[in-house]
């Protein structure tokens, strides 16, 4: 509702679609992954959810970007276009875990062939991959029939919908590369386990064993939709 107001305010009424259509997929998503494998969500996941600072790491992005199309400082279709870019960055992220998580067996980390617990950041597999491509495409056929019922000509339609797609899948390996190499890793000497909570949910304080202390996965997904964003306007104009 939040991101959901900014959005249509500043941005416009053709803003909502996608962001209803990551927010529908990406509930419905999380849902059937839960249901799933309720054992991960309970030992890896306390992360996971919807709260507020989720909510501004994953929609601050698109805030941002509908505040600047308000002000008219940059081309509208270039910021919607860096907006759609951001949000399928996003949704890749989500998607990519949500089904990484349920189908894809035992991640290993980016670029190396060390194994991980499922649902630890900078974890991949296949299937997550596909994940990340599936969650950019739902985003990317959402701003094409915008595109197609807004009457833009079809080479900005073409060159639009590949800078959302690629930035979308971008986004979702960047946040993996970031995942391994910056984000904080944190441990909990009470259960032995992983965690990127300074306290656990056992209320133990957890020691940091590896990354940047500021950066948890919430600084990871901002930093992530905002670069989405940038590759997304910087593809569509290098077509202009
Ligand atoms: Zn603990």
């Amino acid at each position: 509702m939040l991101v959901g107001t900014f959005i249509f305010t500043f941005g416009g009424w053709n803003w909502v679609p996608p962001l209803l259509v990551f927010f529908i997929s990406a509930t419905l998503l999380t849902r059937w992954s839960r249901r799933r494998s309720p054992e991960l969500f309970q030992e890896n996941w306390e992360e996971r959810g919807r709260g507020l600072n989720q909510v501004l790491a994953n929609g601050g992005g698109g805030i941002i970007l509908s505040i600047l199309t308000f002000l008219n400082i940059l081309e509208p279709h270039l910021v919607f276009v860096g907006f759609l870019g951001a949000l399928a960055g996003t949704a890749a992220d989500t998607w990519s875990t949500e089904i990484g998580v349920s189908l894809g067996g035992r991640p290993h980390l980016l670029f190396s062939r060390k194994l991980v617990a499922p649902g630890t950041s900078g974890g991949v597999t296949s299937a997550g991959l596909w994940g990340a491509f599936a969650g950019s495409l739902v985003i990317t056929l959402v701003g094409l029939i915008l595109f197609i019922s807004g009457g833009l000509n079809w080479f900005i339609v073409f060159s639009s919908t590949l800078a959302i797609l690629v930035a979308g899948f971008f986004g979702s390996l960047l946040d993996s590369a970031l995942g391994v190499w910056v984000q904080v890793k944190r441990y909990c000497d009470y259960c032995l386990k992983d965690t990127e909570k300074p306290i656990h949910y056992c209320g133990y304080q957890t020691r940091i064993v590896r990354g940047l202390p500021m950066v948890n996965n919430n600084v990871v997904n901002f930093f992530c939709s905002l670069a989405s964003a940038v590759v997304a306007m910087g593809i569509l104009k290098l077509f202009s």
